[in-house]
């Protein structure tokens, strides 16, 4: 296609959709015009509530209003996943959004964790890492310094809908136009299959030049209209399934999200200032939706608010997300678990991308097949990521965790796992939104321990090696202090 972009049509009003409307109306000249279309009678699909840090960036740069949105999107601080029996039943660890320790010398401080380890020094790689000291005292503050060790990453706990809605304010102030209207059909151009249109229920029609389907997991424009296909990825991740509840919050509000596993799947606890979200993720090759729907509501630590809702999913990704005028973002595009929180993040990034590489005089396919090949290696990275969360498990308590255990994993996964095995080492992909912190905290909390460890690490002399340890040990505890309980800062921030 080489003609210009003028109209921009956005199919769905999930959160997708309102972040996109968002964000093209923020960056794209007024004279572009943005027509967003959702159906009521659809609806979104209501669940997602754990976040991670880059989500600040995208408010920030929507000039979102921070206390409003607390307040009316019910959010609260997240600096954590903490898993409990991944790797096996009653061992705990965190996966935190910081780093142990600090930047000393050539090597990552995980290595000079492990020289420590050899030379019998006691804290846990978890001791070094503010975040892990703040959820286990319930805190948080944001610190103005410029000082890395000091520094706390965070994300937010929010109630999705709410946040879209939020957007959605924001967005029509701006100047987006929402239909209400349900699609009946997609029209195409005769000679290039390219979308020129969407017809609503009762005749209205909507014309464009680009669209983008956030129309949810049926993929209505990319996968229904343009015929792109499926790739499954359950031979790796074979949950299908969650059921999602809401139950009564707790008196004191955590930082962060548990993930809790059980002899099947796996449940989040998610807490919100006015409820915690729950969530049983399973597969129903192993487990039925009986016994399912028992083990959620059993492992409930608070009144349930409402019966369990079933929401069934297919692990994968729609194989090119951008196809002649059409680029697919939020589920329509793919789908990984929500272990890691990753969904609403590859929203953002999927918009980042299409902005960066947003079409002028019309659609360069060099363009198409990079946004192409970086969303596939962005994908697949997160979904070895979450693998390694399965496969290397401890767990003799099920089929389900020994098959984990025995698949095979993807190669690249494989290489990642033996290099750290064998050294500590940790290599990244340029895609990869997992910083090597994550990798290694995941790794070993999972019980992968390194043989060995970069020679660089025994540079200094054993006195002067113990010293800097207890340096960056002290240096981890001192903003402690000027952390508040988690209820207090949001208290305090919100007004709530
Ligand atoms: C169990 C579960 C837990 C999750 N937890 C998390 C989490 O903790 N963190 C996270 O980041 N993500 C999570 N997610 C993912 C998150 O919910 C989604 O990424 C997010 O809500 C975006 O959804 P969406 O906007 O793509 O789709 P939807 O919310 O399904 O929206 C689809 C839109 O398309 C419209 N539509 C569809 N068909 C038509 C039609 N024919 N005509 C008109 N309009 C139409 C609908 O009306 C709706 O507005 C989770 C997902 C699941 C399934």
């Amino acid at each position: 296609m080489d003609k210009p972009v003028q109209k921009v049509v956005i199919a769905g009003g999930g959160t997708a959709g309102w972040m996109t409307a968002t964000l093209l109306r923020k960056v794209l000249p007024p004279t572009t015009v943005i027509e967003l279309v959702e159906s009521e009678q659809i609806g979104i699909i209501g669940v997602g509530e754990a976040t991670i840090p880059p989500i600040q960036i995208f408010n920030r740069f929507v000039n979102l209003d921070q206390a409003a949105f607390l307040r009316e999107t019910h959010a609260t601080i997240k600096l954590a996943i903490r898993f409990e029996n991944w790797r096996r039943e009653g061992d705990c660890y965190y996966h935190t959004f910081g780093a142990p320790g600090a930047n000393v010398g050539f090597c990552g401080f995980q290595h000079h964790w492990l020289r420590g380890q050899a030379m019998g020094l006691e804290p846990s790689l978890w001791d070094y890492d503010l975040h892990y000291l703040a959820c286990e005292q319930g805190l948080f503050n944001t610190i103005d310094t410029t000082n890395p060790v000091h520094q706390l990453q965070y994300a937010y706990h929010f109630d999705s809908s709410l946040y879209g809605q939020f957007l959605r304010r924001m967005a029509e102030q701006a100047g987006v136009v929402r239909t209400e209207g349900m699609i009946e059909q997609v029209l195409q151009d005769s000679g290039n299959g390219f979308i020129t249109g969407l017809q609503l229920k009762g005749g209205h029609r909507i014309e464009g030049d680009l669209f983008v389907d956030c129309t949810g997991m049926r993929g209505l424009l990319i996968r229904q209209a343009l015929g792109v296909t499926f790739e499954d990825w359950s031979r790796w991740l074979p949950a299908d399934s969650a059921l999602a509840v809401p139950s009564e919050r707790h008196e004191h509000t955590a930082p962060y999200t548990r993930s809790i596993a059980h002899r099947v799947g796996w449940q989040w606890r998610i807490p919100l200032t006015h409820r915690n979200g729950n969530g049983l993720v399973y597969s129903s090759r192993y487990l039925d939706d009986d016994d399912a729907r028992r083990m959620l509501m059993d492992n409930l630590d608070t009144k349930a608010l409402d019966e369990p809702r079933k929401i069934a999913f297919r692990t994968g990704r729609t194989q090119q997300q951008w196809h002649k005028n059409v680029v697919a973002i939020g589920l329509s595009s793919g789908f990984l678990e929500p272990l890691e929180s990753t969904s609403i993040h590859l929203i953002q990034s999927g918009i980042v991308r299409l902005m960066k590489m947003f079409p002028n005089h019309g659609i360069d396919p060099a363009m198409v097949e990079l946004y192409n090949a970086e969303s596939k290696e962005e994908f697949e990275t997160i979904r070895d990521f979450i693998i390694l969360h399965y496969h290397v498990n401890e767990r003799d308590d099920s089929e389900f965790w020994r098959d984990m255990r025995a698949m095979e994993i993807p190669d690249r996964l494989q290489q990642k796992i033996a290099a750290f095995s064998a050294c500590g080492a940790v290599f990244n992909e340029q895609q990869d939104i997992f910083r090597d912190a994550s990798w290694i905290e995941v790794m070993m909390g999972q019980g992968i321990m390194p043989r060995d460890y970069h020679p660089s690490a025994d540079a200094l002399p054993e006195a002067r090696f113990r010293e800097m340890m207890q340096q960056v040990f002290r240096a981890k505890r001192e903003p402690l202090s000027r952390l508040l309980p988690h209820d207090q800062f949001l208290k305090q921030v919100s007004g709530v």
